[in-house]
């Protein structure tokens, strides 16, 4: 029942009540005035008691609410009337009759048309609660639909950024960097993301570390190298997900048991031309730390990381077959004079010695005339390896044909003249054999060292290859300088 409804009841009630008692006071003294007049003999104390009873039965009625009450009330009146018909024959009485049944059947109808309305008032009020119920619900999804969106929104966004930001770098290194810095950011649950590159795609166990993010207690526990996980990656070609390193069977129990700080983990492979060549994982020191939607999202990461890690590191290998000789592997002249420059400038800059050597292979020509030219490649291989071992932190280079050059940063012209010796004792010394037939090479280096020769670059070249026409003049097989 409604508070509105129950304040109309007490209402009403409350006006029955005082009616009632209205109507008694009514009774009792015209019943009071008939006895002095009319039936002295009447006893007052049953014409009382039966007033008593009549207000009783009002109630009676009016709790009742219905029909039945409103007849009961009506049918109580009629007795209230004979007994009071008893005590005087007056037709007074037929009117109390009358207007009690009257007021009965009022009441009777007033309660009937507030309970309708109050009925009525209750399906509007559920119609309306229904209604506000849908709504909600519909509200709820609506709402719970724009959450997902926005959440897949940025997903989306974070990733195309991610894409944006890997491709502003050619650098392997770098890649690897950010890849571990986004991969941070967006599944936050682990300690640390690492990314782990092998020598050759596919082969799982020369993985090394080559990128890492961790939190600051779990810096101490990168390791260099990949595990056991990243070589499962690898091997199988799949993701992976560890939720208890204790308790995962795929892996050696001995090793897995051992683990204090790895836990849980997540990786997945990165690929190079459909092989993988290495991992991107995440490690947590607490089991059950990453969920399937994180694997999801490193695999997303993955995709990305996967394309721009093969495009730097094709880069980086197009950009050395464009400055290495593809015959001796040595730096092609092009790079070479962008390297004397850059020697040059900071030689001049910290007035430190640079030495550069320029070297010819004495009667290649015949050589080549003799064995062919292919035998003749073979020698130009073989010195190069012999340039190689006779120096230390030089840069080489195939100044042309069967011509090359060393640069030796800070190197004094006695150092650089002992260096061009042992190149060439080394040659004069090596065994060539061509066809079968031992065949003796030598060489002849001219020296020019800055600044006992010239500060000037372009001069420094200059006097190296003086040298050098002064070596071959004087009898090939010889180091020569400026002044010697
Ligand atoms: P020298 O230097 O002692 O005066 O005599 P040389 O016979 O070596 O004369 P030169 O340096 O002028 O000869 C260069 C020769 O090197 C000519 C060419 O046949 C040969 N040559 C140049 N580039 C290559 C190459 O890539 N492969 C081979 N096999 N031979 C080459
Ligand atoms: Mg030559
Ligand atoms: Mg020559």
């Amino acid at each position: 029942m409604t508070r509105a409804a129950l304040l109309h009841r007490q209402l009403v009630f409350g006006l029955s009540l005082a009616a009632a008692f209205f109507l008694s006071i009514v009774i009792i003294s015209s019943l009071a005035g008939l006895k002095t007049t009319v039936a002295p003999e009447i006893d007052l104390s049953r014409t009382a008691l039966a007033l008593d009873a009549f207000l009783l039965v009002i109630l009676g009625g009016w709790f009742s609410f219905r029909i039945a009450g409103g007849l009961f009330f009506s049918f109580a009146a009629v007795v209230f009337v004979f007994l009071a018909g008893a005590l005087s024959p007056l037709p007074v009485f037929l009117w109390f009759l009358i207007s009690y049944v009257l007021l009965g059947w009022l009441i009777y109808r007033m309660i009937e048309s507030c309970e309708s309305q109050i009925a009525a008032f209750e399906v509007d009020r559920e119609k309306y609660q229904n209604e506000k119920n849908a709504l909600e619900v519909s509200y709820r999804s609506k709402g719970e639909g724009i959450s997902i969106f926005f959440e897949k929104y940025s997903t989306y966004y974070h990733l195309r950024k991610t894409a944006e930001e890997l491709s502003t770098t050619l650098s392997v290194s770098q890649v690897c960097q950010m890849v571990v810095a986004r991969a941070g950011d967006f599944i936050t649950a682990g300690d640390a993301v690492l990314v782990t590159l092998a020598a050759a795609p596919g082969e799982s166990a020369s993985l090394a570390v080559v990128a890492w993010k961790a939190v600051k207690n779990y810096e101490k526990f990168i390791r260099k190298e990949g595990d056991m996980f990243d070589e499962w990656v690898v091997r199988h070609n799949k993701r992976l997900i560890v939720s208890d390193t204790h308790q995962d069977f795929r892996f050696d129990s001995h090793q897995t048991l051992k683990q204090e700080v790895l836990r849980s983990l997540i990786a997945i492979p990165l690929l190079h031309g459909g092989r993988v060549m290495g991992t991107l994982r995440i490690n947590a020191s607490r089991a059950e730390t990453f969920t399937n939607d994180d694997l999801r999202l490193l695999d997303a990461i993955g995709a990305l990381a996967s394309s721009a890690i093969s495009n730097a590191k094709l880069y980086e290998k197009t950009e050395e077959l464009a400055i290495r000789d593809s015959l001796t592997g040595l730096y092609v002249r092009r790079h070479f004079y962008e390297r004397l420059k850059h020697e040059h400038r900071r030689a001049l800059l910290t007035k430190r010695p640079l030495a550069l050597l320029m070297c010819d292979l004495d009667h290649f020509k015949s050589c080549n005339d003799r064995f062919g030219h292919g035998a003749g490649d073979l020698m130009l291989i073989r010195f190069s390896e012999l340039m190689r071992e006779a120096t230390e932190h030089a840069i080489l280079a195939r100044y042309g044909g069967e011509e090359f050059s060393v640069l030796l940063a800070e190197t004094t012209k006695a150092e650089a003249l002992a260096v061009a010796e042992r190149i060439r004792a080394r040659v004069e010394h090596a065994s060539f054999v061509l066809r079968r037939e031992p065949v003796q090479m030598t060489v002849s280096i001219g020296v020019a060292v800055m600044p006992d020769d010239t500060l000037d670059l372009q001069a420094l070249v200059e006097k190296a290859d003086q040298a050098l026409y002064k070596a071959k003049g004087a009898g090939r097989n010889r180091v020569c300088s400026s002044d010697i």
